[in-house]
């Protein structure tokens, strides 16, 4: 019903075919698992279709090399290929070019990239940083450690009821003494998508540079950073089809043009004396090392299958699913849905009274259904709902709504046994 060929899509992921149940202390199947998995597990990492594991393996089996610095064709043949990965990217999120498309090992990184580069340079005592309170830790505890350094103020903040942000409390926390405004584009424990471009329109208003977290939002809807006007702009490989150990770092070329490099070391130098160093272009200034090869070139399958099936179609699809979700949810009065019900990204949070999320899902994981309990490195959002944890259902472009018909049945026996 939401356009997608699911059916099809399904055929390309082989880890779907899965069963679990058996014993869980080697990895892989065995022959006493039993069970189907539904996988509802996305927003913490996502399935890898067969030409993305075929992409990497045809790099390692044809044209495995360093890149950079070869002069031989496989090293000639892997460059080419590492270098177009930026350009694919670029044109994936609408940056302007490679130069804008810093390979990082994943959003976390990204983060730290701009904290010890820009923070530890341009961020001044009595200066603040303005975020929120539904940041991931890897947002929240950068900007917060960042300002313990510099002398400088965190400010977070406050969302309302439905877990909205609170656009007056983010006017009034945003000042000229504010040099950095750092919000999360989809919420990976609410599920709200965040008004980016205009808190970045507020931002640049103070002369305050703009971050976005993208990790939930660039795998699951059209992103353009160009029409977010953001400065910087993160996510990760690993959520949106592609391998882990690759994550994005997109920041406007000038900025990044004008920041010292963050790791030092091999491929990000143009020339070194014993008394100094100069940097190579971008992006490779930001680049120490050898970088993440493979994965950039599993990271340009991921993309070309996303592309395929087209990011407006998975919004669509993502966004129903939610919502079926949520109002199957919340026919449960025991049951209390964190977020918005309109508008919300593809995932669901919620508690099930008086059972902690890590018993429910532990009873999920009996039925096949693998989900997420914990605090999603949204602690200090947590503290705010008044909960410990929560259990996340999060869903991607080859889940079903018998699927999520699995997660209510899963979750009514947990009920009926806990009540
Ligand atoms: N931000 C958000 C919103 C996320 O959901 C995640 C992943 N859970 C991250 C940042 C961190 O991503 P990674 O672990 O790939 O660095």
């Amino acid at each position: 019903a939401t356009g997608l060929d699911v059916e099809a899509i399904r055929e390309d992921f082989p880890i779907l075919d899965r069963q679990i149940g058996g014993d869980v202390t080697a990895p892989g199947p065995d022959e006493t698992d039993d069970t189907p998995l539904y996988y509802l597990d996305n927003a913490a990492t996502s399935h890898t279709p067969r030409q993305v594991v075929e992409a990497m393996t045809e790099y390692y089996y044809e044209y495995n090399s360093n890149v950079h610095r070869g002069i031989h064709s496989l090293s000639q043949e892997a460059s080419v290929a590492y270098e177009e990965a930026h350009d694919r990217v670029a044109a994936f999120v609408g940056a302007d070019g490679r130069e804008e498309i810093v390979f990082t090992k994943n959003t976390t990184e990204a983060f730290n990239l701009v904290a010890y580069t820009w923070g530890l340079t341009e961020l001044e005592p009595g200066e603040n940083v303005v975020t929120t309170q539904m940041e991931h830790h890897a947002s929240l505890v950068t900007w917060q450690q960042l300002c313990e350094k510099q002398g400088a103020e965190v400010r977070y903040v406050e969302i309302d009821e439905d877990g909205h942000l609170d656009m007056d409390d983010l006017r009034s926390k945003v000042d000229d003494d504010t040099a950095m405004v750092s919000t999360v584009h989809v919420s990976n424990t609410l599920g709200t998508v965040n008004p980016v471009a205009e808190i970045t329109e507020i931002a640049h208003e103070h002369d305050a540079l703009s971050f976005v977290d993208g990790a939930q939002a660039v795998p699951t809807r059209p992103v353009d950073v160009g029409a977010i006007d953001a400065d910087f702009y993160a996510f990760s490989g690993h959520k949106m089809l592609g391998p882990t150990g690759i994550g994005v770092l997109y920041g406007k070329e000038r900025l990044l043009e004008a920041l010292p490099p963050f790791l030092v070391g091999g491929a990000m130098i143009r020339r070194v004396e014993f008394e100094g160093a100069t940097w190579e272009d971008l992006p490779w200034k930001f680049e120490a090392g050898t970088p993440p090869i493979a994965e950039a070139v599993g990271l340009t399958a991921a993309i070309d299958y996303l592309e395929e099936v087209g990011m407006a179609a998975i919004e669509r699809h993502e966004s129903e699913l939610a919502r079926y979700a949520y109002d199957r949810l919340a026919e449960f009065d025991d049951i209390e849905i964190y977020g918005p019900r309109e508008e919300r990204g593809g995932l669901v949070g919620f508690n099930l009274d008086s059972v902690h999320a890590h018993d429910l899902s532990s009873i999920l994981d009996d039925h096949g259904v693998a989900v997420r309990a914990g605090d999603h490195c949204t602690q200090p959002l947590h503290d705010v709902l008044g909960v410990p944890a929560s259990t996340r259902a999060s869903f991607y472009l080859y889940n079903t709504r018998e699927e999520i018909d699995e997660l209510i049945d899963a979750v009514d026996t947990a009920r009926q046994l806990f009540a």
